[in-house]
């Protein structure tokens, strides 16, 4: 694996208020207070690399890719095909194996429709864990309903776990596809996925591993989990909205047929037929988001500099931190306390509605999530209608977690 420049050292090493500094928008106000951005499970901010590399590429390199031999075709073409260098080296995969897309979301549609939809029939299976977010479950309910296929739910138990005997118990010969997140954005769970997809290989079964919130937050080496498709997505990574990933195997990739129709994905069209490209390139249909991917290429530059292991360190720093402060507060309900856990909180306060606390909080320029956080039947586990979620990034601070916890403690009383 290429492992990070820093990897290794440990997070008290790096100069974490440096890098905070790289991010323009942490030094904005929100109603008369700073800023105090709790929702990168959400969406994470940019730092100023990506978006300068953005704004250089519409200022001196803008022209579609693979399409004209002009000199600013060939260089967005190179910095296109440069992202998808990078971001296949950040997940030690290979590049022809990763296709770049709009994020988790395509990705998993795209194993759906084109590797489940042809392969499923009645009597199949498609295993799911409890907690996955409506991007690992909806795409599944389609394929079942034009298939006759069946979803079964894999249990979570009452600290957020994965039920691991209950799984494997569960992986019967019906099962021909396990869907389940390396890192729930409700729990923060960290789900053993190497040793899962092992068993599930065991049997003969496909693995898809929703890796959205694990691959902005600690190191990642989808060779090694050992699964069958991995998707990631930029915006959660410092990269811009609407960039992400699918890698498969690529006997996967050959066999796929393509999802979307149209140029850039053919080698030759006539009305008799078309060849199709490559893979990855045969699921790439029409002009891709390149600004959007040169700036998640200056994302992963800017991640493996700070080091996914430093990343890592620092967010389970403050995550204990904010952990136990929250955890003082009288009638406050987390939700999740996994063992292996990453800086995602979920929590309700007895007495107090989440939406009008996030909007309190808000109030003091805090930002967290208050909902359902695209996981209802997680939720509906714990038998709550919403939660709120604070969640971390290495660009959080300790100050942070005290001013959320003063404003917390502040929005409590007035409430109640
Ligand atoms: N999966 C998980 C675990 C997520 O947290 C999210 C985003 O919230 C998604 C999937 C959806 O990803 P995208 O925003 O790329 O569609």
């Amino acid at each position: 694996m290429n492992l990070p420049s820093t990897h290794g050292i440990d997070a008290v090493h790096v100069d974490w208020a440096r890098i905070r500094a790289d991010f323009p928008l942490l030094e904005r106000t929100v109603n008369g207070k700073p800023l105090v951005y709790l929702d990168s499970a959400n969406t994470g901010q940019k730092p100023a690399a990506v978006i300068e590399a953005v704004d250089d590429f519409y200022r001196r390199h803008n022209a579609n890719v693979s399409r004209a031999v002009h000199t600013l075709g060939s260089e967005a073409t190179e910095v296109y095909e440069g992202a998808r260098k990078k971001l296949a080296r950040f997940l030690n995969v290979r590049a022809d194996e990763l296709v770049l897309c709009s994020g988790t979301t395509f990705a998993i549609n795209l194993v759906a429709y084109s590797w489940a939809l042809p392969r499923l029939r009645s009597g199949d299976v498609i295993l799911v864990s409890r907690m996955e977010h409506h991007a690992n479950i909806v795409p599944w309910q389609l394929v079942v309903q034009r298939t006759g296929a069946e979803i079964r739910v894999a249990e979570i138990l009452p600290d957020g776990t994965l039920d691991l005997a209950a799984l494997y118990a569960a992986m019967t010969s019906e099962v021909k596809l396990l869907a389940v997140t390396h890192v729930s954005n409700v729990l923060g769970t960290v789900n053993p996925v190497r040793e899962i997809c092992r068993e599930a290989r065991k049997r003969g079964i496909a693995t898809v591993v929703d890796g959205s919130q694990a691959a902005p937050h600690r190191p990642v080496d989808v060779a090694a989990i050992g699964c069958d498709f991995y998707a990631v997505t930029g915006h959660k990574m410092c990269g811009p909205t609407g960039t992400g990933a699918l890698w498969a195997r690529r006997e996967h990739l050959a066999a796929m047929p393509p999802f979307i129709g149209g140029g850039e994905m053919i080698k030759e069209v006539s009305f008799d037929g078309t060849v199709f490209n490559d893979p990855p390139h045969k699921f790439e249909a029409g002009t891709p988001n390149i600004a959007g991917f040169v700036g998640l290429g200056a994302a992963v530059d800017y991640l493996e500099g700070v080091g996914l292991a430093n990343v890592e360190a620092r967010e389970t720093e403050l995550l204990a931190h904010a952990t136990e402060e929250l955890k003082k507060i009288d009638g406050l309900r987390i939700f999740g306390e996994a063992p292996e856990k990453a800086a995602v909180i979920s929590f309700l306060v007895e007495g107090a509605h989440a939406h009008d606390l996030a909007t309190l909080l808000d109030l003091e320029g805090v930002a967290v999530r208050s909902g359902q956080h695209c996981a209802h039947p997680l939720l509906q586990y714990f038998g709550v209608a919403a939660t709120l979620r604070a969640s971390f990034a290495f660009y959080n601070t300790h100050e942070e977690i005290e001013a959320f916890v003063a404003a917390l403690n502040k929005a409590r009383k007035l409430l109640g």
